[in-house]
Formats: structure tokens, sequence, C-alpha cells
């Protein structure tokens, strides 16, 4: 077994599978052991890219078993620390490397974070963000595939990039009281508002919803605010489910803190990797609030997250997009070995490191399309979130 693996080479890979770009990052060493990461920062893969660029320049020749060392390295030792770019590449390189240590030495990522408390890895499933007032009839085939855990998005985005915030509020909230009274009260159901709303806005959407009909909402308003997100609380009951763009630990420190959200959306890819999400998941563990991971990527995010949520005490359910149709990014081709839902679970792999194979030929030979999220506009013409 060897206890030094010199890192000799850190290679990043922005590149098309299926439906979307995944940014993967490659870490190779001098026995031969190899990693995978990924990198959660959807839409500006370049920009991490070029960071990945920067810390090769130290990087190569350390020795890739010091990962917490490591970290503090990429985080501290340079003046501008820290923001969404920077962590998405340290968060790759990261998970990279307990790929490779857990090659290393035999085991599974998951005995690095303290071993399975798990079997399995429970998951919640979507209905689609395009699937409209059809999204009741897909809530159905989902909990006929086993999901008891569903989560809806808000109808009102028209296909001219329009988003009316009021006329949403108001459809999305009568979708949603259709939705309990014909699901029944026992499956859990949530929505994700994708930070689409003003705290008045959501106030009246939380208001126009019967009692009982959510069990969480997701990301009502942006959250750079935490106080803002502290005056919504005190207008609803409703668990808030928030976190997957925060960047590292101290965003956390409020939302937790101050009892703001109830299950935190925490991303591998975003946060700064496995060793920032284990002290997250400990602090979240502290305040009695359950992780519910972002996993909207490819197999190495779902792969670095199932042994995350295998070995801590305080988790809900999984983010899967498998169910979902049309993606194409749980592609064999590309990924001959992979994590795959057993009805509405994921088995935990006991492979060495995370236990995903890269096709590194194919991989290498995607171009990488440039992609732009929606720009939302109002009626009036103004900008609005997406
Ligand atoms: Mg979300």
């Amino acid at each position: 077994m060897p206890s030094h693996l010199k890192i000799t080479a850190i290679k990043p890979y922005p590149a098309r599978v299926g439906i979307r770009n995944q940014f993967l990052v490659k870490v190779e060493t001098d026995q031969g052991i190899s990693g995978w990461g990924e990198s959660g920062l959807t839409g500006r893969e370049k920009a991490v890219a070029g960071a990945i660029e920067h810390y090769r320049e130290f990087l190569i020749g350390q020795d890739a078993m010091q990962i917490g060392r490591i970290w503090q390295e990429m985080y501290r030792s340079q003046y501008f620390e820290g923001g969404r770019v920077l962590q998405a590449a340290i968060s790759a390189i990261d998970i990279a490397l307990h790929d490779i240590k857990g090659k290393a030495l035999g085991v599974p990522v998951y005995q690095l974070l303290g071993g399975k408390q798990r079997n399995v890895i429970p998951t919640f499933a979507s209905t689609g963000d395009s699937a409209g007032e059809g999204a009741i009839e897909r809530a159905k085939e989902l909990m006929a595939m086993g999901f008891d855990a569903i989560r809806f998005f808000p109808i009102g985005q028209d296909s001219r990039d329009i988003f009316e915030p009021r006329q949403s509020i108001a459809t999305t909230a009568r979708l949603l009281n259709r939705a309990r009274a014909e699901l029944g009260d026992e499956v859990v159901l949530g929505i994700d508002y994708h930070h689409r709303l003003s705290v008045a806005e959501a106030a009246s959407f939380c208001n126009k919803l019967d009692k009982g009909v959510l069990d969480f909402l997701e990301e009502p308003i942006r959250d750079e605010t935490p106080e803002a997100y502290e005056s919504l609380r005190t207008m609803t009951d409703i668990p808030f489910a928030i976190g997957e763009e925060f960047a590292s630990k101290w965003q956390f420190v409020p939302y937790i803190e101050r009892g703001i959200h109830q299950f935190n959306r925490l991303d591998v890819c975003n946060v700064g990797g496995l060793t920032e999400a284990m002290k997250v998941a400990g602090w979240s563990e502290a305040h009695y609030v359950d992780l519910m991971p972002h996993n909207p990527l490819g197999p190495i995010c779902t792969a670095a997250t199932i042994h995350m949520a295998a070995a801590v005490p305080n988790f809900a359910w999984l983010e899967t997009r498998s169910p979902e149709r049309g993606l194409g990014f749980d592609n064999d081709d590309f990924f001959p070995v992979q994590p795959k839902l057993e009805g509405a679970v994921y088995p935990v792999s006991d492979a060495p490191g995370l236990g995903v194979e890269v096709n590194e030929d194919l991989l290498a030979k995607q171009n990488f399309s440039f992609w732009e999220a929606p720009h939302l506009r109002r009626n009036d013409g103004s900008v609005t979130n997406w």
C-alpha cells in the first residue's frame, strides 16, 4: 500500500454529455492511481477550468494523500480566497483526491468519512421543470416507481422566457393544493421555486397553500441576505430547503445558527468537496438540520454524494435526476460503471474509491458548448431571476 502518491497531472474535462456540460477533473499520481472529481458551477465551466490551471501550478509534486492539508493550501494560500469559481475548482480536486485515496487504501470513499451508517441512500424525484399542469400525473408515475418524496417546479415561465411572479404563485399554489388532495397525505411534497420570488411574493405563495400541502419549500428567494430569509421565516411554518449554491462552511453559518432552514441542500461539487461537506454535515447535525443534497450533475457527483450520505446520521433524501426522461447523461458509454437507482434508492458501492469508471478517451473527444440559463424577463421588460 503506497503511503505517498505524488500528484503528476491535473486534467480538466469540460465536455458535453447528454443534455448538458459536465466538468470532470482527473488527478493522476506517480503510482499509476488516478481519481476523478466533478465541479458544479454550471454555465461558467471555463472560469473553473482557469482556476484549476492556477491550482495545478503548485499541486504537481504534492502528496495526494494529504487531502486536508491540500484543501487548506488551495483555500488559504492566496489573498483573494473563496467564492464560487475557486470553490468549484477546489471541490473537483478534493473529490478526485478522495477517489485516489480510497483506491490506494483499497476501500470505498465512505470508509474515509467514518464508515457506513445506512445501507441504501433514499432519494427524492422531481416532476420535471416543464411538466406544468401535467405534474400531478407525473407525480403519480413516480409514486408508482416507489418514490415517496417528490419535488414540483413552479408554473409560469412561458416560451418567450417571460416570468411573472404573481401569476406563477397563484397557478402553482392551485396545482399544489390539488396535488396534495390527489396524492394523499403520506407522500412528501416539496417545490423548488429557484429563488424567483421576493419576500412578499413568497409569503403570499405560502398563504395560498392549504395547511399541510408542502413538506418543504426550496429556495423561495435568493440567499445573499440571511436577514431577508429570517424575515420570511417568521411569515410561514413550511420548512425551507436552502444552500445548493453555498461555496463554503462559512456561508452556512447564519442559516444553520439562526435556525433559518430545516433541510440543507449542500452540493459537494460547489461547497468545497467532501472535506468541506463533512464539516457542514456535522454542524448541521448539531442543529438538527437534515441533509438533502443537490445533485443535478453527473455520476461522479452522484457517487461522491452517496458516499457522504452513507457516512452521516442526519440525512433526508438525495436529489436524483435519473427517472427524468431524455436527459442522456446517465450514459454508460461515458461511465461504464456508475451509480444506478434501484427503485427509489441508491445502493452504496463497496468498490475502492468512488466506484465510478470513466471512458476518458470518449470524454476527450467531446466538445464543450457554451450554455446560458434562460434570461427571464417580466412583462414590463425588466430582468427577473431564473
Ligand atoms: Mg434548487
